[in-house]
C-alpha cells in the first residue's frame, strides 16, 4: 500500500469538527494543528496529528514498506478549496468589455458594441469540442495553481441542446483527464437566446434539454438565472421544478440585480444554495435560513464590475446562515479563478475574519456540493486534497493579496506538478 508522510506544518489547518454545514461560531473553528502532519494512504487521510504522532505511526513496518516522507517546512497547510459557483467552460476572453468598462460605458453601450455575454455564447458555439476543452483545460490549471482542488461547474454558454451537451461533456473529460474535480451543473437558462422570446425558451429547457441531461446524467446540479430580464420567478420556478423530478439538485442565481424574490424561490423548492444575494433583504435571509439554503456569495464579481454593493455576509451569518464563498469565475463579471483573492475580498469587503472566509470556501462549500463526507476538511478518511501555502499563519492568506502564495497541492494524494 503507498503511504505518504506529510510533516512540520506551522499550522494543519483541519477544520474538524460537526459532521454539517458550520454556522455562527462555528465559523470561526479552524481546528489547527501546530507542527501538524498527516499520514495518507491510498490517497484518503489516515492519521491526523502532531507531526512526532505521525512519525512514530509512519514507524509501522507495513506503513513503512511504501512511504514517502515530505517536510512542509512550516508551512500552511489546508484542505484544497473548494470553489461552489464557477463558469469554467467558455471560449475566449472579454477583453473588449474589459476595457469599454474601464472607459465608464453603461452597459447597454457595451452590449450594443457586441459585447455582453451574447459574445460569449457565439464563440463558444464556434468552438469544437476538442477546443473548448483544451481552453478549459487552461482554466483548470490555474484554479489547482491557487490551491482549489474541487469547483462546481455551470454550462450556459451553449443555449441550444447540441451546445449545452457539448459544455457538460467537456465538464465531464476534465473530471477524468485533470486533476480537477469538476462537479457539474446545467445553467441552461443563463440567458434568453436572440432568437428565441423567453416563455419559447423556457420550454425547449424543459421538454428537451433537461431531459437529455438527466438521461446522459451529465449534470448533478440544476441552476437559473432568475432576475428580470432573464427568467422571472415564474418561470425559474417551472424550470426548477422539472429539474427537481428528473432527479437533479439545485441551485440558483438570485437578487444579484434586484431583490427579486429569487432567495425566497430557492428556500420554496428546497435548493441546495442560493448565490450572488447582493440585494436580499431580511426576508429573503430569513426563509433561506428556514429552508436550509446555503448563501453563496461572491464578492469577485462585485469587485470586478467596479460595483460596492457586496452581499451583507454579517447579517446572514448572525442570521445563522451556513455562508460558502466562491469565485464566480466567468469571462464577464468575474474572471478570477482565485480563492486567496476572494479571501482577501470577503475580510475587506465584507467583514468577515480570515477563518470564517476559510470555512467558507472548504467545508461549507463542500456540503453545498454533496460533498460534506468526502473532502473540506483534513480528517481520517476524506480525500487527501491538500494545499501548501508558503507562509506561517493561515491570516496570510487573506493578507497578503494580489500574489500567489500556494506552494504545494496534493490531490489524492499524488503531488501535483505544473
Ligand atoms: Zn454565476
Amino acid at each position: 500500500m503507498k503511504s505518504l508522510a506529510l510533516l512540520h506544518a506551522a499550522e494543519l489547518v483541519t477544520l474538524a469538527g460537526p459532521q454539517r454545514p458550520r454556522i455562527g461560531n462555528e465559523l470561526s473553528g479552524l481546528g489547527i494543528i501546530r507542527d501538524g502532519g498527516l499520514l495518507i494512504r491510498d490517497g484518503k487521510i489516515d492519521i491526523v496529528g502532531a507531526s512526532d504522532e505521525i512519525e512514530e505511526a509512519a514507524r509501522d513496518a507495513e506503513v513503512r514498506a511504501g512511504l514517502a516522507v515530505v517536510d512542509l517546512g512550516g508551512r500552511v497547510v489546508l484542505p484544497g478549496f473548494v470553489d461552489a459557483h464557477t463558469h469554467l467552460v467558455f471560449a475566449g476572453n472579454r477583453l473588449e468589455d474589459f476595457e469599454r468598462r474601464a472607459r465608464d460605458e453603461s452597459y447597454e453601450q457595451i452590449a450594443k458594441a457586441g459585447g455582453g455575454i451574447w459574445s460569449t455564447v457565439e464563440k463558444t458555439r464556434a468552438a469544437s469540442e476538442a477546443d473548448l476543452f483544451a481552453q478549459a483545460t487552461k482554466h483548470a490549471e490555474w484554479f489547482v495553481k491557487c490551491g482549489t482542488t474541487t469547483v462546481e461547474a455551470k454550462s450556459g454558454y451553449g443555449l441550444t441542446l447540441d451546445d449545452e451537451l457539448k459544455i457538460l461533456r467537456v465538464m465531464q473529460r476534465l473530471n477524468q483527464e485533470t486533476p480537477l474535480e469538476v462537479v457539474p451543473t446545467f445553467l441552461g437558462a443563463h440567458a434568453v437566446p436572440r432568437d428565441s422570446s423567453a416563455g419559447e425558451y423556457v420550454d425547449l429547457v424543459i421538454n428537451e434539454m433537461l431531459p437529455r441531461v438527466a438521461k446522459e446524467k451529465l449534470a448533478e446540479f440544476c441552476d437559473v438565472f432568475c432576475e428580470r430580464g432573464y427568467f422571472d420567478v415564474e418561470q425559474s420556478r417551472k424550470i426548477l421544478s422539472s429539474a427537481k423530478k428528473l432527479g437533479l439538485k439545485l441551485r440558483g442565481h438570485a437578487d444579484q440585480l434586484t431583490n427579486s424574490g429569487g432567495a425566497k424561490l430557492m428556500a420554496e423548492l428546497g435548493a441546495a444554495t442560493a448565490d450572488h444575494l447582493e440585494k436580499t433583504d431580511e426576508q429573503g435571509m430569513a426563509s433561506l435560513k428556514s429552508a436550509n439554503v446555503q448563501p453563496v456569495l461572491l464578492p469577485g464579481s462585485v469587485y470586478a464590475l467596479g460595483s460596492t454593493s457586496y452581499p451583507r455576509a454579517r447579517e446572514m451569518i448572525e442570521a445563522g446562515l451556513a455562508v460558502v464563498l466562491a469565485t464566480d469565475f466567468n469571462p464577464g463579471s468575474s474572471p478570477t479563478p482565485s480563492m486567496p483573492m476572494v479571501l482577501s475580498l470577503a475580510c475587506t469587503q465584507m467583514k468577515m475574519s480570515p477563518a470564517e472566509a476559510i470555512t467558507a470556501s472548504t467545508i461549507n462549500a463542500a456540503y453545498s456540493l454533496n460533498r460534506g463526507g468526502a473532502i473540506g476538511t483534513l480528517e481520517p478518511g476524506k480525500a487527501a486534497n491538500v494545499a501548501v501555502f508558503d507562509c506561517e499563519d493561515h491570516r496570510e492568506l487573506a493578507y497578503w493579496f494580489g500574489f500567489r502564495q500556494m506552494h504545494s497541492v496534493y490531490v489524492r494524494g499524488e503531488q501535483i506538478s505544473f
